[in-house]
């Protein structure tokens, strides 16, 4: 609905997010045409043809509304496109984030100039070089946006486990043969949560209202308690103030 469309009509309906919208938002997209979408890591990039991108994120609660039939407290920034579509921004919570960047200068701003390769881009020897060296547990470090951009709590629990790998392990002392299995692994689980539509979790919902429902192929997360494939209880522990959910008896 927005590809190729022209904003017609923007609406600040507060004045933040995380922080502070840009001032010259409305001025900056109203007439532009979208040519481009994107993400990079949990950053969602409209383009337009003014050379701006629309980099925007929606942390724990945010959402796209699609259409909405009436406007909600919590639809903080509306865009109305030239047929007369409209997209809300609802973000409850409030920790989602709106950004207007030059679009040449997306790749080095903020967070994503720090960020590592996509998932489904990530290669064996990328990532063992950049765990080399490496003692903190493979856990940590596969949710740190500059080792691998983008991949949740959800993905590396559902990865590891896959991979067979505990979820403890030093990261420097994963064997060639671990990292190149937790390479696919990761690339696996990552295509499928897309093609599934995503995780449903809690207020988690697709624009289009329907949830996402990768969340009923879970083989770890959010799991405690419940039987693995292999027949041993699925555990959960806490490292650096995460769950994590793993199967002791797999994951070595
Ligand atoms: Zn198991």
């Amino acid at each position: 609905m927005l590809l190729g469309r022209r904003i017609a009509r923007v609406e600040l309906r507060r004045a933040d997010l995380r922080r502070a919208f840009p001032p010259d938002l409305g001025q900056r997209l109203t007439g532009a045409t979208v040519s481009g979408l994107g993400r990079r890591g949990k950053f969602g990039l409209i383009h337009t043809n003014r050379g701006d991108t629309l980099v925007f994120h929606l942390g724990m609660s945010g959402k796209w509304r699609v259409d909405p039939g009436e406007i909600h407290a919590h639809d903080h920034l509306l865009l109305e496109t030239d047929d007369g579509r409209r997209l809300a921004l609802n973000d409850p919570r409030r920790f989602g984030s709106v950004d207007l960047v030059p679009t040449a200068d997306v790749g080095g701003w903020g967070p994503i100039a720090e960020f590592g390769p996509e998932p489904v881009d990530l290669e064996p020897s990328g990532l063992r070089k950049a765990l080399s060296g490496r003692s903190a547990p493979i856990k940590a470090l596969l949710l740190d946006q500059r080792i691998v951009a983008g991949l949740g709590n959800i993905y590396v629990c559902e990865a590891l486990h896959r991979a067979r790998i505990s979820p403890r392990r030093a990261g420097g002392r994963l064997s060639l043969a671990s990292v190149d299995r937790l390479v696919s692994a990761i690339g696996e689980v990552i295509r499928e949560a897309i093609e599934a539509g995503g995780s449903t979790l809690r207020d988690y919902a697709r624009p289009d209202g329907e949830l996402g429902y990768f969340s009923k192929r879970f083989l770890v997360y959010d799991r405690e308690g419940r039987d693995c494939s292999c027949g041993a209880r699925v555990r959960r522990i806490v490292q650096g103030g995460r769950s994590t959910f793993y199967c002791a008896t797999c994951q070595h």
